[in-house]
């Protein structure tokens, strides 16, 4: 018997997977959790029937959520990652050699457990004794509100927002991590698809220009995620990605390079006239 797998994006439109074997299933306080190894993706991490990451295509979304705010900054010490369960993005973070510590505040635990078992090449930061990692289990959301003048770069990898994810998009929020950031930080949030979710886009980018001087998004394309193109956000407080020289990285990668450091910020007219 084939069995297929469908996160639905809209109301009207879903993804659809081939699934070869499901690898857990559970619920934790916050979220049913799966992983899957489907035929196109290979393993696939699912929260809440919503397709959040898999082996197939995560190098896109790591990288670029990762590598373009810490080349952005020319000395990223200090760096907070909220979400990020998976450790995608704080894989990315490590191989910074300015990055003293990476901290990474996730809300549910089980997702980090899950991740350490069933998806090991996506979560080996979290696997290994790194010296720079320091993980706790929270609420980004609390966390923001306590931390001053802390962080160079502040990374977002969150889930929508719907349920633990929610306040992540608002300008309260915004307000802590502005805050939360030395005088010349910056920030990156994923901001969903440019096609499906043009409100919230329009809105966050307004909320986020209100407090930060240099507001920019960038692009990705990222086949599991609604309408394979997906836009990242980014506030500075200082330095913008689109001036100075672009750092040569120390390390190979797969999607990022110095190019497209620059390209991604190039916007079709329909999501520049969406940001006006
Ligand atoms: N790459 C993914 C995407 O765009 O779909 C996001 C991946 S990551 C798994 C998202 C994580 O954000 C989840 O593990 C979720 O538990 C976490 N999260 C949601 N709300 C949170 C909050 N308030 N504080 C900390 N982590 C939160």
């Amino acid at each position: 018997m084939e069995l297929w797998l469908t996160e639905q994006q809209t109301d009207h439109v879903g993804l659809t997977c081939r699934v070869k074997e499901t690898l857990f299933t559970g619920k934790s306080p916050y979220q049913d959790i799966a992983v899957v190894d489907s035929a196109e993706f290979g393993r696939m991490l699912v929260l809440d029937g919503v397709f959040q990451t898999s082996v197939f295509d995560e190098f896109v979304y790591h990288e670029m959520i990762a590598h373009v705010p810490l080349l952005t900054h020319p000395n990223p010490r200090q760096v907070l990652v909220i979400g990020g369960g998976d450790g995608g993005t704080i894989r990315e973070v490590v191989k910074h050699p300015a990055v003293v510590q990476a901290e990474m505040v996730e809300i549910d635990g089980l997702v980090v457990e899950v991740s350490k078992k069933y998806l090991p090449e996506i979560s080996e930061a979290l696997l290994q004794e790194n010296p720079k990692v320091r993980l706790k289990i929270g609420d980004g959301i609390q966390h923001m509100k306590e931390a001053q003048n802390k962080y160079d770069v502040i990374i977002v990898d969150c889930s929508d927002p719907i349920g633990p994810g929610e306040g992540l998009f608002t300008p309260e929020f915004y307000q802590d991590v502005y805050k939360a950031l030395k005088e010349d930080g910056l920030f990156v949030q994923q901001t969903e698809s440019p096609f499906y979710h043009q409100p919230l886009l329009r809105r966050l980018f307004s909320d986020i220009r209100d407090l930060f001087p240099i507001t920019r998004t960038y692009l990705a394309s990222i086949p599991l995620y609604p309408g394979g193109l997906h836009c990242f956000t980014l506030g500075s407080k200082h330095y913008d990605p689109l001036q100075g020289e672009v750092p040569v990285l120390p390390f190979s990668t797969r999607y990022y390079n110095r190019d497209v450091h620059r390209s991604c910020f190039a916007l079709p007219t329909f999501i520049q006239d969406l940001l006006k």
